[in-house]
């Protein structure tokens, strides 16, 4: 309930506040133009180890992280319009590199973030940024038992946590999914979600992201970059 308010008042007191960049702290905008730029370059597309084609906004560093960073966990909600912007822009992508490969119109799923950080923010980032890009959600997953915060995890232990941890509804049977989600970091959550809904008789076609680590740019297996085994 505390964290709702506090996002709640943080909207108000933007209104009659002067606001600071998401990114870089300059004045006057809740995106800056040059941060709202660092969000607009060419869409990243890659595999993750299981096959599954994710494409993603930007790489998450430098104002783009501290933007998204801000917009989750801070109540940085007038960034949402800027980050809806890309979400459609990466989505825009997917759905042109799916159109040979999608029958029907794609249903888009979102990721479900952990129950307690969901209580922890009182709000859904996800669902927020849906709203301000006019895309409809289908929200057939759920978390089905409790994991461990991903963050200080491994590639593999976060695998092993997240193994069944999600379940998908009846909703996905017979659906061409595109998986949504804000960030993908090893891809152990997608390949997860997208495990729950072939287990619910949906086709998984791929993944649509805000950002991409780093890490996760250069999947290719003759890359010298350590690649995390999702396995
Ligand atoms: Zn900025």
């Amino acid at each position: 309930m505390l964290a709702s308010l506090r996002a709640a008042l943080a909207d108000a007191l933007a209104l009659v506040l002067p606001v600071a960049c998401a990114g870089c702290g300059a004045p006057d905008r809740a995106v800056c133009a040059a941060c709202e730029r660092a969000l607009a370059g060419e869409v990243v597309v890659q595999r993750l180890a299981g096959g599954m084609r994710v494409w993603s906004a930007a790489a998450y560093d430098g104002p783009v992280a501290r933007v998204i960073a801000a917009f989750k966990d801070s109540g940085a909600t007038g960034a949402a319009p800027v980050l809806a912007r890309a979400l459609r822009r990466a989505l825009a992508v997917a759905a042109a590199d799916l159109a040979p490969v999608a029958d029907r119109r794609l249903l888009l799923v979102p990721v479900p973030s952990a129950p307690a950080s969901t209580r922890r923010r009182g709000y859904l980032p996800l669902a927020v940024l849906a709203r301000a890009a006019r895309l409809p959600l289908a929200r057939a997953l759920r978390h089905v038992r409790a994991v461990r915060d991903q963050a200080g995890l491994a590639a593999a232990a976060r695998a092993v946590n997240l193994a069944g941890a999600m379940a998908a509804d009846r909703s996905v049977a017979g659906r061409e999914v595109v998986l949504l989600d804000d960030v993908v970091t090893t891809g152990a959550t997608l390949e997860e979600a997208a495990r729950a809904v072939r287990e619910a008789g949906g086709r998984v076609l791929g993944a649509v992201t805000l950002a991409a680590t780093p890490l996760q740019r250069a999947p290719h297996p003759s890359s010298p970059a350590p690649i995390p085994s999702e396995s």
